[in-house]
């Protein structure tokens, strides 16, 4: 029985992984549960799945927590320092981080650190220090399972293959609300429409990211370093239907693919059960109901974020922090009515372009371009 710690779980990513816990008692326990605010959902899931202790962002509603979990035997901690080093308060065979953006990285960072294998969902984490965290890896003989449903169908086309085989891989994009409009349709857009995906039930910020193609971009990123294959050898794929999860092209021009319903709690059981394929009751795919795949090009003159997404990943360095980042930013004003959906895009370009430039960052000058990213964008969003 693996033992798990779920960090971000009043999320989608987390509820759903509670989910797929729930259907495989036999097969995972939960020790720790980490949420931010959401205190109704964090009690709920202690009564049912029980962890031992129970990591709380939000101080100001200790009370509450705790009057409502009264009955329970659950040790519950708060803060953002708890959250970093949560392994020192239970024993995990592996970590689900499905917190979002930068939150993720210290948690990460400090978990491989400690040999905690990663089922890794806060894609944020590997863009801002992909070079860093993939070297701790190896040092620490930690693995990462990628739970992004395109990471997760690279990771298994990969299994039993030799890297030198690999050619190029293909990333599937759904295309998000937007697909097939211009930049003049894009200016009047409103969170509600952009939060609006065809095919995924996300949170809110990797939704955005979505509809500007953003979030295919950090997936390139992503990519770029699970897997050790140059920028120029990942090639991204309009695929409306999101049922091919992504390919694997090899030398020899064989291709292989993963297929399903677009469903995330397929890859989230296989990162958490790798090797083991577990039975499950999730609805099958019918090729005969879906007899239409279909594939285009991103337009990257509408998409300007999947473009400056490739420059950044092929610059390298405190590029894709600063790409990271700055989207962090204006996703968040974006949502809060402060800037306007085409404004986004502008901005992130403004900072690409303005940030100094580190060839080999350490997590420390790192964390220093996270700060002057931010705060030149906040500025720049004042000035608006
Ligand atoms: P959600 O916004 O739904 O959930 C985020 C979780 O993190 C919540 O539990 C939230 O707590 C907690 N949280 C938010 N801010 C902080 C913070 N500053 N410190 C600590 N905890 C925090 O996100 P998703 O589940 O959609 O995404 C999680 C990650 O997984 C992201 O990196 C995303 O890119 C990635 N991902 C998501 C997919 C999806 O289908 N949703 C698919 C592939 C990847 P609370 O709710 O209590 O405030
Ligand atoms: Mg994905």
């Amino acid at each position: 029985m693996k033992k798990i710690a779920i960090l971000g779980s009043t999320g989608s990513i987390g509820t759903q992984a509670l989910e797929v816990i729930s259907h495989l008692k036999d097969d995972f326990k939960v020790e720790l549960l980490s949420a931010y605010s959401n205190f109704d959902l964090l009690s709920q899931q202690v009564k049912k799945f029980k962890p031992k202790t129970i990591i709380f962002g939000d101080n100001s509603k200790s009370k509450i927590l705790e009057k409502n979990l009264k009955q329970e035997k659950v040790n519950i901690i708060y803060g953002e320092d708890a959250l970093n080093n949560f392994f020192k308060y239970s024993e995990v065979d592996i970590v689900l981080t499905a917190l979002v953006g930068k939150s993720g990285l210290i948690p990460t960072i400090n978990a491989i650190n400690n040999n905690i294998n990663i089922a890794l969902a806060n894609k944020e984490t590997l863009v801002i220090a992909g070079d860093i965290i993939k070297k701790l890896c190896e040092n620490n003989k930690v693995n990462i399972f990628p739970v992004d449903s395109e990471h997760s169908a690279i990771y298994q086309c990969l299994l039993g293959e030799k890297q030198k085989n690999i050619d190029k891989i293909i990333l599937t994009a759904s295309g998000g609300p937007f697909r097939g409009k211009s930049i003049g349709d894009l200016k009047y857009i409103k969170k509600e429409d952009a939060l609006n995906h065809p095919n995924w039930d996300m949170g809110n910020k990797i939704s955005i990211d979505s509809s500007t193609l953003m979030n295919k971009g950090l997936e390139v990123i992503e990519a770029k370093y699970l897997f050790n294959i140059d920028i120029d050898s990942i090639e991204v794929v309009i695929h409306p239907q999101s049922i091919i999860h992504s390919m694997v092209e090899f030398k020899d021009g064989s291709i292989k693919a993963q297929l399903g319903d677009p469903d995330m709690k397929l890859p989230i059981q296989f990162a958490l059960g790798y090797p083991d394929r577990l039975r499950n009751n999730f609805k099958r795919f019918n090729f005969l109901k879906n007899n239409k795949l279909t594939f285009e090009k991103p337009c990257l003159k509408t998409f300007n974020n999947l473009k400056l997404a490739f420059q950044a990943g092929k610059k390298g360095g405190n590029s894709p922090c600063i790409l990271n980042s700055s989207n962090e930013v204006v996703v968040e004003a974006f949502l809060k009515d402060k800037i306007s959906y085409l404004d986004m895009t502008k901005l992130i370009e403004e900072s690409l372009n303005k940030i100094s430039y580190i060839a080999t960052p350490n997590l420390e000058q790192l964390i220093e371009t996270d700060l002057k990213t931010r705060s030149f964008i906040n500025k720049k969003i004042k000035s608006l």
